[in-house]
């Protein structure tokens, strides 16, 4: 039996299974993931992700980044330093933020993969649609901590885990780099093991502040 890949504990149970993959939930932290023998390689993932369009001059997406965005802004102090972590080819989020005074550096594992700007802390980090592709979501969630400074933010946008049903019914299982899922009880159980104050600010949008 694989550990849980958030909380590293044992307590996990079959929630789900379609044609493709299996789907495991923790009773601890309650996160859902899929297993490592169904994730996709590297090579696979980067495809998948490169038929990705996000255009910046989007207006669609532009709108779709402002539900992150304005509660995010609404808590920021002026001219902040700030990390788009999983920014994708498109730097969209960090150019609307950029365009109220903030600076956001970038970071991509397969786009901008300049790992120095990982060795510093921020006043604020951003996450979109990226945390429900971590296969080591632990790792990722400590690096998040690591990165910000006391009292900074962390703007996170993913779906939510509703209930089992919901579940068997979701369109988001069905992206194959879609591996971990999260309900509104992970991400209380994150902001427990990590010392943030958490925050659900939108059906998709969870703002967490790090102790001071
Ligand atoms: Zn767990």
């Amino acid at each position: 039996m694989q550990a849980c890949p958030l909380c590293c504990g044992d307590a996990l149970s079959l929630w789900h299974q379609d044609a493709r993959r299996e789907y495991w939930r923790c009773a601890v932290c309650e996160l859902v993931s899929v297993p490592p023998a169904f994730h996709l390689d590297a090579v696979q993932e980067k495809a998948l992700y490169d038929q990705h369009e996000n255009d910046p001059a989007d207006a669609g997406y532009r709108k779709f980044l402002n539900r992150l965005a304005q509660p995010l802004l609404a808590r920021l102090p002026a001219a902040c330093e700030g990390l788009d972590f999983g920014c994708g080819p498109g730097p969209a989020l960090a150019q609307l933020l950029e365009e109220v005074g903030h600076s956001v550096a970038l970071y991509d594992k397969f786009y901008w993969p300049d790992e120095t700007v990982l060795l510093r802390r921020y006043d604020f980090v951003t996450a979109t649609e990226l945390v429900e592709h971590l296969a080591d979501p632990r790792a990722t969630w400590q690096l998040f901590h690591d990165l910000l400074e006391p009292g900074g933010w962390l703007g996170i946008m993913t779906k939510r885990v509703r209930d089992q049903a919901a579940f068997s019914r979701w369109h988001y299982i069905h992206d194959p780099t879609h591996v971990s899922f999260y309900s509104d009880a992970t991400f209380h159980w994150i902001a427990q093991r990590w010392g943030f104050v958490c925050t659900l600010a939108d059906a998709d949008v969870v703002l967490l502040q790090k102790a001071l």
